[in-house]
């Protein structure tokens, strides 16, 4: 391979990640072979690391290392509370809140037909085998408060409600629109408080 295709190659590579069009991967690029080259064998072995190991939990769908995560593994945890959250960011949001004792199902997308992406792409029917073992006796339905992410917790809601369980929802004390990722530690914890 030239040198020039082997930069068209990172360039294409780069332009993988969420919002980086050949512009932004270019100067991903450029900066990377220019002025940090060890960063750039940091990155590409932290890469491959991390997808040779990492995986996701058998049981809450997180990332992981091992076969069961740590949270779930956690006996102190109440495991009669499902929260259910898009994605491994959204649960690291509610965590620190420290507000909340019980597991998790990470759901690792949201429902979105127009993108292709339906109910076997997240999940759902690991989680309502989760719920029909019977240790649930709560759902929150944590899912970011975009169309989205709203469109998702009612399809969940909607499957859950006939399995017994009671299932509630993050109140809207969170902005519409927003993504749990992005918002204060307090509004997610009185979110969690006041959910219904
Ligand atoms: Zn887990």
């Amino acid at each position: 391979m030239s040198q020039a295709h082997a930069l068209d190659a990172l360039i294409e590579a780069l332009r993988c990640l969420p919002g980086v069009g050949v512009r932004s991967a270019s100067r991903m690029a450029f900066h990377l072979l220019q002025h940090d080259r060890a960063a750039a064998e940091q990155l590409a072995q932290a890469l491959q690391h991390a997808c040779q190991s990492v995986r996701h939990c058998r049981l809450c769908n997180t990332f992981t290392e091992q076969d069961i995560c740590s949270t779930c593994q956690d006996p102190t945890r109440d495991s009669g509370l499902l929260c259910v959250v898009e994605t491994p960011a959204d649960q690291s949001a509610l965590e620190r809140t420290q507000a909340y004792r019980g597991l998790y199902f990470v759901l690792m997308g949201k429902l979105s037909p127009l993108d292709g992406i339906g109910p076997k792409d997240i999940g759902l029917s690991r989680l309502l085998r989760r719920v029909e073992e019977g240790q649930v006796r709560e759902v929150i339905l944590a899912t970011n408060f975009t169309a989205e992410g709203e469109a998702t917790a009612h399809v969940l809601s909607e499957l859950l409600k006939t399995r017994g369980v009671q299932v509630t929802r993050l109140s809207r004390g969170v902005p519409v629109g927003s993504e749990l990722e992005y918002v204060d530690l307090g509004t997610i914890a009185y979110a969690l408080s006041d959910r219904r």
